[in-house]
Formats: C-alpha cells, structure tokens, sequence
C-alpha cells in the first residue's frame, strides 16, 4: 500500500466513525503523526493532500520544517524540555503536551516576548499510567484556574496518550473520561475548549465514537516506525 492508499483508507475510517457516533463529517481532525520518518516520505502525504503533521521531538521538528513547504501545520505531541520552548513556539501552530504548570509559565513568559499566542492542548493522564506524563484530572481541575491566568496561553482543549491496550474497547472509558474532564471544566469555568486530541492508529475510531477532534495517527499512514535511524 503507498501512503496515499494509507491516507485514504484513514480518512475512509474517520468517516465510518463520525457517521456512526452521529457526528458532522469532517468533525474530527487526522494528525499524521511522521516521527521517524525523513522528509521524503513526508512529502508524499504532502503530495496526498496532508497538510497537519505531529511530531514528538523538538529536533525533528527543527530539522524537518525549512525543509518542506511552508503550507503545513506541525504539532508537537511529545513531551517538551523547557530549555527547548524558545525555539520550537514559532514553529508549531499546536503543543498538545502541556504537561506540568511549570512548562505552562516558562512557556507563558516566553511567548510573551515572542509577542504571539501559544496554542496549546494541557496533557491529562487519565488512566493513571506512571510512565505517563501529563496532569491527573483531579490536578487538571486543581491548576485550571491558575492555567487561564496565563495571558499569552491559547488553552484549545485536552489530550491524553492512555496506557496502552491493543484492544480499543479497553481504552474507550480512558476516552470517555478526557471528555468528561473537559466537559465538567467547560461548565466549571466557563471555558471554550473544542479540541479533545486522543486516539492513534489502533484505537483512533473509538476515540472518535467519544468525542476526538483531533487523531495521532503514524504507522497506519507510514507503516512500522525503525526506532534505530533516529
Ligand atoms: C507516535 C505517537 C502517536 C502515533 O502512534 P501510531 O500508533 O503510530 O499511530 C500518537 N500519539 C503520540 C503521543 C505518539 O507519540
């Protein structure tokens, strides 16, 4: 299969989804998560029409960027150092990996002085996985207040990377408490936050059935990632 057979195939599946669940076509949104991948096959997506691109590494974004056309939007989805937020905000049109309250005022004050809105989405761990990153959603609620305080944070929605289960029907309750989190901090606090990212390529029509308006997904599109070239 090339990646646009790949491609089309995804979004014939994201539509599956959102008719099944009884949500508008096009509601939710394919991220093509192209870690690993060098800019060669990226293109190809690019050639198929893909225009949003996740990453999980600040390098590679750094690397990948100037070397493609300017057109796309890049995600950053992986867990950020803060010595990196300087050189990777006017990069990303999204970090879905708002994870500590510490990132959250380094990159508060940073974008202040890059005179911009960092667009991001606060990283909750929802099944508790200690190898997780992100907040517990009792944490989440706790900082929330503090989290709007911050001026120059363009606070999107949630994300979650759930523990992993290769059956979907596992993580569907980890799905559905994203959503209930941002559910009760939408009545709560008054917040506007449409994005919900969740799902990846074993699981993206589940997350879509509760609610995902933004998928991760890479190998379904590029094939099996070699962990070993990076
Ligand atoms: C790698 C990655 C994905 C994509 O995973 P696939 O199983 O290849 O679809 C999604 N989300 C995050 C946070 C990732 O790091």
């Amino acid at each position: 299969m090339s990646i646009q057979e790949n491609l089309e195939a995804v979004h014939s599946r994201i539509a599956d989804a959102e008719k099944v669940s009884g949500r508008e076509p096009g509601s939710a949104t394919l991220v093509a998560v192209s870690k690993t991948w060098p800019v060669e096959v990226i293109q190809e997506a690019v050639a198929a029409g893909q225009k949003v691109f996740g990453e999980n590494k600040v390098q590679e974004i750094l690397a990948k960027v100037p070397a493609m056309v300017d057109d796309l939007e890049w995600h950053l989805i992986g867990h950020l150092q803060k010595n990196k937020t300087r050189k990777i905000l006017p990069l990303c049109a999204s970090i879905h990996s708002l994870d500590s309250i510490e990132l959250a005022q380094q990159m508060n004050r940073i974008a202040g002085e890059l005179e911009m809105k960092a667009k991001v989405l606060v990283q909750v761990n929802v099944s508790g996985d200690e190898a997780k990153f992100g907040f517990s959603p009792e944490a989440a609620r706790e900082h929330w207040e503090s989290l709007l305080g911050l001026e120059h944070l363009k606070i999107g929605g949630l994300m979650t990377v759930p523990a992993f289960n290769p059956d979907p029907e596992v993580v569907r309750p980890d799905f559905a408490r994203l959503r209930e989190l941002r559910d009760a901090l939408v009545v709560e606090f008054g917040a506007t936050l449409p994005e919900l990212s969740m799902g990846m390529s074993h699981d993206f029509a589940v997350a879509i059935e509760e609610g995902a308006s933004l998928v991760r997904v890479g190998s379904s599109i590029f094939g099996k990632r070699d962990y070993g070239t990076t």
